[in-house]
């Protein structure tokens, strides 16, 4: 399968089996935007529920918060975004299609000249380089384009910005978090909440949006620590957490981001990159901020953001270790990692293999027709086991094709109601992965049911 087909299957199965829809489809969408059907919110909140169990309830270390997205202005000034967190834009006269021009340089010359907007000017001009839509040659001067997405507060003079990442949030709470927890360092906060960026291109699929989820965690450190160590255990949780997601080993790299093209905050960044099929990309990132946020916050709003170590007697502005987490590349991978075709008796066979913590259905009751007793017979069943887990119940179509589309939206056990079991008060429960068929008591159908899935 080529990859371009693969993304194809992928963004095909996503609509078709109710996981993700173009946004506003029936007023022509709208810029690349997505809406998350039934399977996919469930797909994702269960993702979520797993990374917020993993690194807030499961760890002494660590507490969650969720802050507005709307934050005091004055925050994206301490932060930089402001100011920096732009994208260096150009537009072609001609056919008025705008491009990112350190994208366009670098495709044409092999040269990364990303934060030089004259240089990249003069290299247009100079280089010829041709518009990739139209063909002409008459570019506009390379200009900053800043990424935040501005609207307005009744009662705020000026403009307010929609966040931009969650971590300014943290920030701003991480005073209230020492006056209020018995939090001591090293400690994190984690958030997890929609970020905005205005993207010039949003492409790939959920892979760049301008609205997106983030899993962030902020995890403070005395400056003195062995900052490396901290960082290289983060950076194994981060891989643990991508294999809990069903994602190969093989598909992951670090791309460790050069010295010299570092953001303005950080002394090491590295990204946890899967191995998509447009390409490695960045699936999670980790950054060494030093005390760069605090000691910028305390700055512009004149508070004490310190910490006073009980044991040494010494106040400090902690230093932070960020790692981020994007939650709709996430939900990509964690598709991609568990699309398989097989050739089962002469016919194709679409499974989602996804782990089962993460499926958005764990079990799906079928009675093998619509013959009343049968029904009745199944909706007990389901009532019975509803409390416990999601489930799905379908009477629609022939089995085959009723075990087709549950393998397709990854649900792990069919639990098929037939003619005997209306004598034995048994049912056949099937295995998505190696379809074999268990016969189980309904009694017992609530504990099998658990320990398969747990
Ligand atoms: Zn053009």
């Amino acid at each position: 399968m080529t990859e371009k087909k693969i993304m194809e299957k992928i963004v095909s199965l996503a609509r078709r089996r109710g996981f993700i829809f173009p946004a506003c489809e029936i007023y022509g969408g709208l810029a690349n935007a997505y809406s998350f059907g039934p399977y996919g919110t469930e797909l994702k909140n269960n993702i979520k529920r797993l990374w917020w169990k993993m690194f807030v309830e499961d760890r002494e270390d660590m507490v969650g918060i969720d802050g507005p997205i709307i934050l005091h202005p004055k925050v994206w000034e301490a932060s930089g975004h402001l100011e920096n967190f732009n994208d260096a834009l150009v537009d072609c006269r001609k056919c008025k299609n705008r491009f990112r021009a350190d994208h366009l340089v670098e495709k044409e010359t092999g040269r990364d000249m990303e934060g030089k907007l004259e240089a990249m000017s003069e290299v247009l001009e100079r280089e010829k380089i041709k518009c990739p839509k139209c063909g002409a040659h008459d570019w506009t001067r390379v200009r900053d384009f800043n990424l935040m997405f501005k609207t307005e507060m009744n009662g705020i003079r000026g403009p307010v910005y929609l966040r931009g990442e969650t971590a300014g949030a943290i920030f701003c709470d991480f005073k209230n978090i020492l006056d209020s927890m018995r939090v001591k360092i090293p400690f994190g906060i984690a958030q997890i909440g929609k970020v905005f960026r205005n993207e010039i291109m949003a492409r790939n699929f959920i892979f760049r949006l301008r609205e997106f989820e983030q899993m962030e965690i902020e995890y403070f450190i005395n400056p003195k620590a062995d900052w490396e160590k901290v960082f290289d255990k983060w950076l194994k949780l981060q891989r643990e957490f991508a294999l809990r997601l069903g994602v190969k080993e093989k598909d992951l790299r670090h791309f460790e981001h050069p010295k010299a093209k570092l953001s303005h905050y950080s002394k090491k960044t590295v990204d946890i990159e899967y191995h998509f099929p447009f390409g490695f990309k960045e699936l999670f990132g980790l950054a060494y901020r030093t005390d760069f946020d605090l000691a910028q916050h305390a700055r512009v709003s004149g508070a004490e953001l310190k910490y006073f170590d009980q044991e040494s007697g010494q106040k400090f502005i902690p230093h932070v270790i960020e790692p981020t987490f994007g939650l709709e590349r996430s939900v990509l991978a964690a598709i991609l990692a568990a699309y398989s075709e097989e050739k089962v008796k002469g016919e194709t066979r679409v499974v989602l293999s996804l782990p089962k913590d993460v499926a958005p259905v764990k079990a799906a009751i079928l009675p093998l027709s619509k013959k009343p007793e049968l029904i009745n017979l199944a909706k007990e069943v389901l009532g019975d086991l509803k409390q416990s887990f999601v489930l799905e119940y379908d009477e629609t179509q022939s089995i085959g094709k009723r075990y087709r589309r549950q393998d397709e939206i990854g649900t792990p056990y069919c639990v098929t109601i037939d003619f005997d079991s209306l004598k034995d008060k048994a049912v056949t429960v099937r295995d998505r992965d190696t379809m074999k068929q268990d016969r189980v008591k309904i009694q017992e159908l609530k504990k099998y049911l658990r320990e398969k899935l747990s």
